[in-house]
């Protein structure tokens, strides 16, 4: 994540909540915010913006702008079928919410049969339009169908791993027949650079820009090399990037906020983007080990690395996690390396997840990020948390001494 996010944070809030709510009004001319949950006949259930509570309603009590709009909810709710059960966003965000009790999943297999749709081909300004199920690819070059199915499938996957995730990300909940993840792919790196790529990325997130959130990527990262005049697919998992930025896409502007910002919304990214991944599967399972060799070492298997070493001398916990986020990046190796082991803690090491759960919760409820922390130190105190953490790790062989 760059320093775009920083500066448009308030952004992310405004996209999420565009997405879903709707003003509706009754035959009687009276107004609600709400959101479509589900619609079954001629009845349909509202959950009001202001109080959280669902309503089941006549459709006939809504005005006739109002009934046509709930029979495409229901239309694209049929149409969207990669998301098993419930694809409408009202019941997939109603899941979402519950899902910080589902099982941890253990391998992520996304559907390698996923149609690509080609929208545009040049005609508007020379851009090409491709969709996948949940992602809208805006290239400045064309490419064939199967080329784009290719590396699709990394994506949708990257998309599927974090709707599974039980930390009820919302955004990873949206079915794509109602909005699709903006992908921006630029045929040379100079374009990207342009366009506000960081030259030494590979690729990268930007929040609050026209259109909403975008993640922009040289097509040289999605291991796309020309051949000819066309473009042949080599993607074999070694770019970390790519994963980690599809990840901040996905991720709510809750786990954004100060407390969290930082060592989660990072060690979150680089969780996802150090599981192992190939050909549309991450192996969940085998995180423990690639989450250790990742941020202790570098370069095992060609991987690359944060190289914090086995013996890791580490900043005070709570100043750690609370520090701004210009300061996390000004130190950005050893921080994103130090954030990876303390959420995979909180994610794996402690006696159940309750604890980030209750922290998660917080933030989605509005509370701050020290009240946040409050919940995930449980009654503990930082010493205390700090050498539960420590303990945890060293017993896996990485020693962490807190100041
Ligand atoms: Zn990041």
């Amino acid at each position: 994540m760059k320093l775009s996010l920083y500066r448009s944070f308030f952004y992310l809030f405004l996209t999420t909540t565009l997405l879903s709510a709707r003003t509706f009004e009754d035959v009687k001319g009276r107004k609600i915010e709400a959101e479509v949950m589900s619609s079954s006949g001629d009845r349909v259930t509202l959950k009001l913006d202001k109080t959280g509570k669902s309503y089941e309603i006549a459709m006939a009590t809504l005005s006739v702008g109002d009934q046509e709009y709930i029979e495409e909810w229901k239309t694209n709710k049929k149409s969207s079928g990669n998301i098993k059960e419930g694809s409408a966003s009202g019941k997939a965000k109603a899941e979402a919410e519950m899902n910080f009790d589902a099982d941890w999943p253990k391998l992520i297999n996304s559907d390698l049969g996923i149609e690509i749709e080609i929208v545009e081909q040049g005609e508007n300004e020379g851009k090409f339009i491709y969709h996948s199920p949940n992602y809208e690819f805006i290239c400045d070059v064309g490419l064939s169908k199967n080329v784009v199915k290719k590396f699709a499938v990394l994506f949708e996957a990257t998309r599927e791993y974090c709707r599974l995730l039980p930390i009820a990300t919302m955004k990873a909940h949206v079915p794509g027949a109602e909005f699709r993840n903006r992908i921006l792919l630029f045929e040379h790196k100079e374009d990207y650079i342009k366009n506000g790529g960081p030259p030494s990325s590979a690729g990268v997130f930007m929040s609050g820009r026209k259109g909403g959130d975008i993640v922009m990527v040289p097509l040289v990262s999605l291991g796309l090399k020309k051949v000819g005049s066309s473009y042949m697919y080599d993607y074999k998992g070694q770019n970390k990037v790519l994963p980690h930025e599809l990840a901040h896409q996905l991720t709510d502007g809750e786990y954004y906020k100060p407390g969290a910002r930082g060592w989660f919304s990072e060690g979150l990214a680089e969780y996802v983007a150090v599981t192992p991944y190939r050909s549309g599967k991450y192996m969940v399972r085998s995180n423990l080990s690639a989450i250790k060799d990742y941020a202790t070492g570098f370069g095992k298997k060609g991987l690359g690395g944060r190289a914090l070493g086995e013996d890791i001398q580490a900043p005070d916990l709570k100043g750690y996690m609370l520090q701004p986020y210009s300061q996390f990046t000004s130190n950005a190796n050893f921080n994103y390396g130090l954030g990876l082991l303390i959420t995979n803690y909180f994610f794996h090491m402690e006696d159940d997840r309750s604890n980030i759960n209750a922290f998660l919760k917080a933030l989605k409820s509005g509370q701050s990020g020290e009240e946040a922390l409050n919940l995930l130190l449980n009654g503990r105190s930082w010493d205390e948390m700090e050498s539960d953490i420590s303990k945890a790790w060293r017993s896996r062989g990485v020693k962490i001494s807190f100041k």
